[in-house]
């Protein structure tokens, strides 16, 4: 068994990362920007914008915090993106998601110009996508991806993604797709999911449930990628982070697994970066 370390891949993918922007900066003399709106105080959100900020900083991006009130109204909220989409000097634009219940998060998402779209969920770039002409694809699919790329070929392999949302499991089954894996994509209403995962050379979890995959539902040497962010209480009652598989259940019977944390996450923030630079270049 080997460990699927997301957190040294994204390490090596941002030095990379970071020599292209220098010389992008060099040669135009001025750093990419990135911009980042942010409704209301939810906590996740802010840690994860704090982190992006973090990163971008060390990659040579520069980053710009929009933070809204949480009774922003939506008008007010699409006004800003406008004002972002029409500035020149901004980039990439990323809507931390959740929006509070009041604001359509579908028009937010549809109103960032797809020559800013940095999440790759404006409803353009996952048609693209879709049909096998991505312009720019969601972070953490493509972080799923680079993980999966590393260490193996995608062609005829089968893959089962467990979840179907709109910014993981549906836009991974095209990408995995695209790059010729035969992709079960299954959800709440799926029948036989032990039996679909026992025939799957890679499982891919995203349905934030902790510990959902045992080891009864791994075939023998599989390849697992773990999305899930859980966070558990153990039995000290210290709250800490799990993933959607059962990782010490199934260590012994797979050939590579995604750690949580450490795994897909760190990846995520490094797709965010890489396609900052990919639209500052367009
Ligand atoms: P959503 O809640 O939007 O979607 C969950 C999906 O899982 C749905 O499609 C749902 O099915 C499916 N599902 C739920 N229960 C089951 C079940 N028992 N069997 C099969 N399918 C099930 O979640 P997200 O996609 O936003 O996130 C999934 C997980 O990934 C979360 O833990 C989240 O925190 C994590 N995450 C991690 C990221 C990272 O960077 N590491 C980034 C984004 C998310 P249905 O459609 O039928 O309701």
């Amino acid at each position: 068994m080997k460990i699927l370390d997301g957190k040294l891949l994204a390490k090596n993918l941002n030095n990379e990362l970071s020599k292209k922007i220098l010389s992008y900066n060099k040669e135009y003399g001025r750093r990419p920007h990135l911009l980042v709106i942010l409704v209301g105080d939810n906590p996740a959100s802010q840690v994860y914008v704090k982190n992006k900020e973090k990163k971008a900083a060390e990659v040579g991006i520069k980053s710009t915090v929009i933070r809204l009130s949480k009774n922003v109204s939506e008008n007010n909220l699409l006004k800003v993106i406008d004002e972002a989409n029409a500035n020149i000097s901004v980039d990439s634009i990323l809507v931390q998601l959740p929006l509070p219940n009041h604001i359509n998060s579908n028009k937010v998402i549809d109103r960032i110009s797809i020559e800013k779209d940095v999440d790759g969920f404006n409803s353009k770039n996952i048609g693209l996508l879709a049909l096998g002409r991505p312009k720019v694809i969601p972070c953490t699919p493509l972080g799923c991806y680079k993980m999966l790329e590393s260490i193996l070929d995608l062609e005829g392999k089968k893959v089962i993604i467990l979840g179907r949302s709109n910014i993981v499991g549906k836009p991974l089954s095209f990408l995995l797709t695209n790059k010729n894996a035969t992709v079960t994509l299954a959800h709440s209403k799926s029948k036989n999911l032990q039996s679909l995962c026992l025939s799957s050379d890679i499982i891919i979890a995203a349905i934030g449930k902790p510990n959902f995959v045992k080891k009864e539902w791994v075939k023998e040497n599989a390849v697992i990628i773990d999305v899930g962010i859980n966070v558990i209480e153990d039995k000290n009652g210290l709250r800490k982070i799990v993933g959607d598989v059962d990782y010490e259940d199934v260590i012994k019977k797979v050939s590579f697994i995604s750690p949580v944390p450490g795994g897909v996450g760190p990846m995520t923030i490094h797709c965010l970066l890489s396609n900052t630079f990919l639209l500052t270049k367009n």
